[in-house]
């Protein structure tokens, strides 16, 4: 068995831990994203670890790549008859997790916990771990001024430029000891393609966390999210545009210059190599796109293949 800890966020993290997921060879533990977590009705949304949750339980809405599948929306119309602001949809079976979840916090339950007892109730194999159980918020300042992530993401469908970007919470935050031991005992670490800027960066600039990942002599191997310049879903190019980052794969492995070994690329990016080279880093390209479960187990398979040849070459 191959210790395999995922760092992700949302659709992109999800995607890639189905695929370790389906691997018989692989103990996975997952480190998910929570700051786009937020408040909505009274209760604590964890829209990127429900994400991972509904993916790895098989209730995921497979068309969408997030929210539950067979959904209704009776509850948010009742919201929506009593005047409240509806633009976050939350489905009626989703509502039923958010209100346990909101429970167990109000009872002064531990995230961490709350996380791995719903894992379990649902059959996950995989261990998902919270980077912290502080709350750590993602904030955008756009051309319409300072807002909560899910206020430019689904409010705006990220329309407007992002023009600055702040976790709050982040530096009085901790890293929690599940996800601290998951990355020590990890034989291989895996960034997802995920977003960097809002699903990645708010995970591994945690306190401690940064220093961990630094610690460790295990290949750290990330997966571009972007293919030929371009993100598969969200807003992760026009971000990293806006922010003054390239958006192609060498703007990724320009961003995760300090913290990853290898990074897998898209063979249409090829041409990126000797770039990505030059700056440390060693990349593979292969096909990244994860169309549907096969493609997904075969993109975790060949990442095992690298980190097989580099543990041989070791
Ligand atoms: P979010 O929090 O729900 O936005 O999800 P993530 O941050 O985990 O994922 C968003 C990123 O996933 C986007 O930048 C997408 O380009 C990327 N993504 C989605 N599907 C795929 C895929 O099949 N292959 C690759 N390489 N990236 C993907």
């Amino acid at each position: 068995m191959t210790n395999v800890t995922l760092i992700a966020g949302g659709v992109g993290g999800a995607k890639m831990a189905e695929g370790f997921d389906m691997c018989k060879e692989v103990e996975l533990t997952i480190i998910g994203n929570v700051a786009d977590d937020d408040e909505f009705h009274g209760l604590w949304v964890s829209p990127d670890i429900d994400t991972i949750i509904y993916t790895l339980s098989g209730k995921i809405n497979r068309s969408q790549g997030w929210g539950v599948n067979d959904e209704g929306h009776r509850a948010l119309d009742v919201l929506k008859e009593l005047g409240k602001e509806t633009w976050m949809f939350l489905g009626d079976r989703d509502f039923g997790l958010h209100i346990y979840r909101t429970e167990r916090l109000k009872n002064g339950d531990r995230p961490s916990d709350i996380t791995h007892d719903i894992s379990q109730r649902f059959g996950i194999k995989s261990k998902i771990n919270l980077p912290t159980d502080d709350k750590v918020q993602t904030r955008v300042r756009t051309t319409e001024g300072w807002q909560t992530f899910q206020e430019y993401f689904v409010r705006d469908k990220c329309v407007p430029d992002v023009l600055e970007l702040h976790y709050e919470g982040l530096s009085q935050s901790s890293i929690t000891h599940e996800a601290e031991s998951s990355i020590v005992n990890a034989e291989l670490i895996v960034l997802a393609p995920s977003n960097p800027l809002v699903s990645i960066s708010p995970i591994i600039e945690i306190p401690g966390f940064n220093k961990v990942l630094q610690n460790t002599n295990v290949p750290i191997i990330a997966v571009s999210p972007l293919i030929n310049g371009k993100v598969i879903k969200g807003p992760a190019d026009k971000m990293l545009a806006s922010l003054g980052y390239r958006p192609d794969v060498l703007g990724i492995a320009q961003y995760y210059k300090d913290v990853i070994s290898h990074l897998i690329i898209d063979e249409q990016d090829s041409s990126f190599f000797e770039d990505i080279n030059s700056i440390g880093i060693s990349p593979y390209s292969t096909d990244i796109l994860m169309r549907d479960a096969m493609d997904k187990k075969r993109l975790a398979l060949k990442i095992l293949e690298i980190f097989y040849t580099l543990e041989e070459k070791a």
